[in-house]
Formats: C-alpha cells, sequence, structure tokens
C-alpha cells in the first residue's frame, strides 16, 4: 500500500488506505494533521518524546482502516501479528 507523501520522513506515515476520520489527529495532534483537501491525515512530525510516542501509537492502534504504520512493524494489526 502506498505511503502518502504528504508524511515527514521517519518511523511513523500515512498509507493511501487513509479515509480521513481525523481520529488520529485528534489523538495526537502534535504529529498527525488533517489535509481537508485531499481527505487524508499524514505525519507532520515524528514523535520525539515519550507522551507524543505513546500517542502516535495508540493513534496506530485505532485507525479504523489500518493505514497508520510504523518502520519495523508493517503497520498496524498485520504487522503486529507478523512480530
Ligand atoms: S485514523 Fe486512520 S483513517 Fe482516520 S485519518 Fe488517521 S490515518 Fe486516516
Amino acid at each position: 500500500m502506498g505511503i502518502l507523501k504528504a508524511n515527514i520522513p521517519g518511523k511513523y506515515h500515512v498509507d493511501e488506505r487513509c479515509i480521513g476520520c481525523a481520529i488520529c489527529s485528534a489523538i495526537a495532534p502534535q504529529n498527525f494533521r488533517s489535509d481537508h483537501e485531499q481527505g487524508y491525515d499524514y505525519v507532520y512530525k515524528q514523535p520525539d518524546n515519550e507522551v507524543e510516542e505513546s500517542l502516535c501509537a495508540e493513534a496506530m492502534d485505532i485507525c479504523p482502516v489500518d493505514a497508520i504504520g510504523a518502520t519495523g512493524t508493517g503497520g498496524g494489526i498485520s504487522g503486529r501479528l507478523k512480530r
């Protein structure tokens, strides 16, 4: 699944499955931002402290379409099952 080019490079990313529900940017507003014109959310800042890291992990868990991935996991539920 293609990773959105809007993401700032790093551990977390949003891919093309995103439906723009804006849950992630509500959970981790320091790290995810909505692009209302494009209809998706993207990572605009990678977490740089434990609070942001845990909120990003929570957003990844909660994303309804498994569109948030983290380097090394393969993304979301499928990534966790692979480990
Ligand atoms: S929670 Fe998932 S589907 Fe919803 S905006 Fe964020 S990445 Fe997109």
